[in-house]
């Protein structure tokens, strides 16, 4: 069986398509969504993705503002600038992109977070209202996977989820969606055993690890819908995912490519999650 691709570059272009028609209504009522990224210090990939997200804002109407500072920055200054963007009422979504110096702490500065500005989605509150079943800011990587997982037309109630790796940003909100949509999940991480037997169980597999195709294709049983979140450089320094994709495209019903499959779905739902703030923090009803 020859897997079909999900195209993650052309579902994104449709989900930002979607965020410019809904900024474009907002601009006719005289609204005029803002996006604050704080970048602090100068690592290299972090430049990149903000740079990236700054350029998606544009092409969507969104206004884009990036708070450059340097790496001596302290703590105390990044929290006094979450708390200025905190009281402005021009500021919709606000994101510290991550890794932070190692002066500062990343736990503080989430919490120092206004929950209806955190378009990550890191903020305990926004975690705890996915854990509750409510309305909140859902992580855009996790988002962007279901939203892949709907395209494929598949039935998550009752199917068999495995999600791999539990971190905060992409593994347990990914386990957490899942199970609201009626999957029954197995979340595996460095200490699951027998990670292979667990892989075979999955009906949809999610792959969140970091480590450049770990996962190989015989693991996969056939029809497998595998969602590859991982980014990764291979010793000859090309990007490549946490699957084997050559060998579970053999198995697969429907496997995302890396690059271009989950990760221009990040910053798709970056732009909705920022417009989903916009309308709640100023009273109108929801975008989408
Ligand atoms: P973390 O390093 O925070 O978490 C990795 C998780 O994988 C941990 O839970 C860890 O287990 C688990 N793990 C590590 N090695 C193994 C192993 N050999 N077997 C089973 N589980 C293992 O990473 P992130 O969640 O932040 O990111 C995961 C990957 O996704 C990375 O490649 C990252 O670059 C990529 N990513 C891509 C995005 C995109 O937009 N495409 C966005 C975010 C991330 P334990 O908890 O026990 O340590």
């Amino acid at each position: 069986m020859a897997a079909r691709i999900l195209d993650g570059k052309s579902i994104a272009a449709t989900v930002r398509g979607e965020v410019k028609e809904a900024v474009d209504r907002l601009h006719a009522r005289g609204v005029f969504p803002s996006l604050h990224v704080v970048l602090v210090g100068d690592d290299p990939a972090s430049a990149v993705y903000v740079r990236n997200k700054a350029r998606a804002c544009e092409e969507v109407g969104i206004r884009g503002v990036t708070h450059r500072l340097p790496a001596t920055t302290t703590e105390a200054e990044v929290l006094a600038l979450l708390h200025r963007l905190n009281g402005d009422p021009e500021v919709d979504g606000v994101l510290v992109q991550l890794p932070l110096p190692p002066h500062i702490s990343a736990d503080r500065v989430i919490d120092a977070q206004d929950p209806a500005r955190d378009v990550d989605g890191f903020h305990p509150v926004n975690l705890g209202r996915l854990v509750s079943g409510r309305e909140g800011l859902v992580a855009c990587t996790p988002a962007g996977c279901m939203r892949l997982i709907q395209e494929t037309g598949i039935r998550l109630q009752g199917k068999r989820a495995v999600v791999l790796g539990r971190s905060l940003i992409v593994g347990k909100p990914m386990a957490l969606l899942l199970l609201a949509a009626h999957a029954t999940v197995t979340i595996c991480h460095s200490r699951t055993r027998d990670l292979p037997a667990r892989v075979a169980e999955a009906d949809v597999l999610v792959a969140a690890i970091g480590q450049a195709r770990l996962v190989r294709g015989e693991w996969i049983q056939e029809g497998t819908v595998v969602i590859d979140v991982g980014m990764n450089r291979d010793e000859e320094g090309r990007l490549c995912g946490d699957v084997d994709f050559e060998g579970a495209s053999r198995q697969a019903s429907f496997i995302t490519p890396v690059p271009g499959g989950v990760g221009p779905m990040t910053i798709a739902f970056l732009l909705r999650n920022t417009l989903i703030a916009a309308c709640a923090r100023r009273g109108l009803p929801p975008p989408f």
